[in-house]
C-alpha cells in the first residue's frame, strides 16, 4: 500500500525528516508515536502533499506508484485520507451536505458521474448507523459549536464515506479527551479492513488501549527508530522515550 523509503524533508530549510522508512500493507493498522518536535505532523502533511514540505531525497509509493510529485488533491483522489487537525467552520451546510459534495467532487476527479441521491442516502444511513451517528448530528452545521467528541466524529464520518486506501489519523497533542479518544478508536475498529491501511499518529499510548494496531513505530528526530507491536506502546508509557535516545546513541 504505502512504501516510504529513505524520506528527507524539509520545512523553511531545515531539516526535519532525515531519512525515514516504512512500510504499511493493506489490512494493516500502524501506529506512529514519538516525542513532541519529532516530525510526525510533518510526515502526516507529507504523505498527504501538503505544499509547505519540500522533500529532498527519498521516495513515497502508493500500491507501487510514485507520488512524491502529485498534489494533494491528487493524492485524495487517490484514496490518501489525512483528518484535520483544525477543521474549518462553514455556517449553512450541513454535516451531510458538505459529505455529499466531497464524495461527488472525488467522483467527478475520477471520471465518474454523480451519485445517484438514492445510493447516497443509503450510503449515509449505513454509514451512520455503523458509527452511532444520530439524524440530528447529520443536519447540523458543519463543525459550527461542535465539542472535541463531534468534531472527531464527524472526521471519522467523513473517513467512513469516502473510504480511503490509507487514512492518516494526526492526533493533535492536546485536547482529545476521553470521549474523543473512544469515537476515533471505535471507528478505526469499525472502518479496517483487507483492503485499507490505518495509520493513527498519536502521543498518547491511551489512545492504543481501544485501537489494537499491528505494529507501533516510534518516530525520533526525523527517523522512524524503534518498530515493534503494541507492547512497545506499553514500554512507552511506561519508560517514556529517554531510553530510545540513549539507544540511539549508545
Ligand atoms: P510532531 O508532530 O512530532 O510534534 P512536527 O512535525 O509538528 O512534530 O514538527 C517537527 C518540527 O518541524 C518542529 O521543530 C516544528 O517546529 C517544525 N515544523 C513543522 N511544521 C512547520 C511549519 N509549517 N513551519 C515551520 N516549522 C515547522
Ligand atoms: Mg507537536
Ligand atoms: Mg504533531
Amino acid at each position: 500500500m504505502l512504501d516510504i523509503k529513505n524520506l528527507h524533508a524539509n520545512v523553511e530549510d531545515k531539516e526535519i525528516l532525515k531519512g525515514l522508512n516504512l512500510k504499511v500493507n493493506a489490512g494493516e493498522v500502524h501506529a506512529i508515536m514519538g516525542p513532541n518536535g519529532a516530525g510526525k505532523s510533518t510526515l502526516a502533511n507529507i504523505i498527504a502533499g501538503k505544499e509547505e514540505y519540500e522533500v529532498t531525497d527519498g521516495s513515497i509509493s502508493l500500491e507501487g506508484e510514485n507520488i512524491e510529485e502529485l498534489a494533494a488533491e491528487e493524492r485524495a483522489h487517490k484514496g490518501i485520507f489525512l483528518s484535520f487537525q483544525y477543521p474549518v467552520e462553514i455556517p449553512g451546510v450541513s454535516v451531510t451536505n458538505f459529505m455529499k459534495t466531497a464524495i461527488n467532487e472525488t467522483r467527478k476527479a475520477q471520471g465518474l458521474e454523480e451519485m445517484p441521491a438514492k445510493d447516497m442516502l443509503k450510503k449515509i444511513r449505513e454509514k451512520s448507523e455503523l458509527l452511532e451517528i444520530d439524524r440530528k448530528f447529520l443536519s447540523r452545521s458543519l463543525n459550527e459549536g461542535f465539542s472535541g467528541g463531534e468534531k472527531k466524529r464527524n472526521e471519522i464520518f467523513q473517513l467512513a464515506m469516502l473510504e480511503p486506501k490509507l487514512a492518516i489519523l494526526d492526533e493533535t497533542d492536546s485536547g482529545l479527551d476521553i470521549d474523543a479518544l473512544r469515537i476515533v478508536a471505535n471507528g478505526v475498529n469499525k472502518l479496517k479492513n483487507e483492503n485499507n491501511a490505518i495509520v493513527v499518529i498519536t502521543h498518547y499510548q491511551r489512545l492504543l488501549e481501544y485501537i489494537v494496531p499491528d505494529f507501533v513505530h516510534v518516530l525520533y528526530d526525523g527517523k522512524i527508530v524503534k518498530s515493534g507491536t503494541k507492547e512497545l506502546a506499553l514500554e512507552l508509557e511506561e519508560k517514556g522515550y529517554d531510553w530510545i535516545k540513549e539507544e540511539i546513541n549508545a
